[in-house]
């Protein structure tokens, strides 16, 4: 098969594995359109899976992408973006890969304000692995991994990126495929940290959050009278909302990113540097 890395095809010829009615395909959906919309071309992003349903994304979308070790999509992006800053770079990870094994890179890369745009696939659960608890699932939850009810507190995602000066946080439902592909466009094109906590259904594993209740549940900030999205205690309190879920931007401000503050990245990307001056003898001395 010839790779033409300019071509406007954004999906591959493989067909997704995901169950019917996985809110994947919604998600599927609205990446292309944003690309579309950005007129982002296979070879001008990068996108890095980590594992899980929403990882398997990765056979799916037609453009760079490097598929993680569980947990370490965050951090291998992080990586990616210091290597070549001029490159869109997006995060594709579960609410258990970003929350669970992935949460320390949450955080510190969320403090650092990297230059990378996270879409978590929030289904609070493991589903590839039949549904355990994930870090988002419920108190009470009954799993296979919890069979009399989850015990502690389910994890607040969007709160804790607030509290850690993330500079884009949004929420967006997978069965609302334009006002998703808005966030999508308005994240990617953030420059800094920018998490967008994806409200994706699993038809499987967790019936009890269908797309009716979703619709149910949630309403946009964008309608709300007078919110405001440059105010973080604000942005904080209605992340605390469990009735109803707020869905659109909560918070966004401008602040230099990571990169931007690395002196030796100021002019040039580090991919594009020479190494022939860099002298490493001094230091290997210390360790022979
Ligand atoms: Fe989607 Fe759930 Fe099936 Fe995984 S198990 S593909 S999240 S519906």
């Amino acid at each position: 098969m010839t790779t033409n890395l300019h071509s406007p095809k954004r999906v591959t010829a493989l067909p997704p594995t995901w169950c019917p009615g996985c809110g994947n395909f919604g998600i599927l959906g609205s990446i292309k359109a944003a690309l579309d919309q950005l007129t982002v071309t296979p070879d001008q992003a990068v996108f890095v899976y980590d594992v899980g349903c929403s990882g398997n994304m990765a056979d799916f979308v037609y453009a760079y992408g490097f598929h993680s070790l569980h947990g370490r999509a965050l951090s291998s992006a992080a990586g990616i973006k210091l290597a070549n800053h001029h490159l869109p770079v997006i995060s594709v990870i579960g609410d258990g890969g970003c929350f669970g094994e992935g949460v320390d890179h949450f955080i510190g890369l969320s403090r650092g304000n990297h230059d990378i745009t996270v879409l978590t696939h929030d289904n609070y659960l493991y589903s590839l692995t039949t549904g355990q608890k994930s870090p988002l699932t419920p108190k009470g939850t009954v799993t296979p991994s919890t069979p009399d009810g989850t015990i502690d507190e389910a994890f607040n995602p969007l709160g804790v990126a607030i509290l850690n000066q993330a500079t884009f946080v949004a929420r967006g439902f997978a069965g609302d495929i334009p006002h998703l592909t808005k966030l999508l466009i308005a994240a990617i094109s953030h420059s800094g940290f920018s998490l967008l906590d994806i409200l994706q259904p699993c038809p499987t594993y967790k019936k009890d959050r269908s797309y009716a209740w979703y619709r149910d549940h949630i309403y946009y900030l964008d309608q709300e009278a007078g919110y405001q999205t440059n105010d973080r205690k604000l942005a904080l309190q209605k992340t605390l909302e469990t009735d109803r879920l707020p869905v659109g931007i909560f918070f966004e401000e401008t602040k230099p990113a990571y990169h931007q503050q690395v002196i030796s990245l100021k002019d040039t990307p580090l991919v594009s540097q020479t190494i022939d001056s860099i002298n490493i003898g001094p230091a290997l001395k210390e360790f022979i």
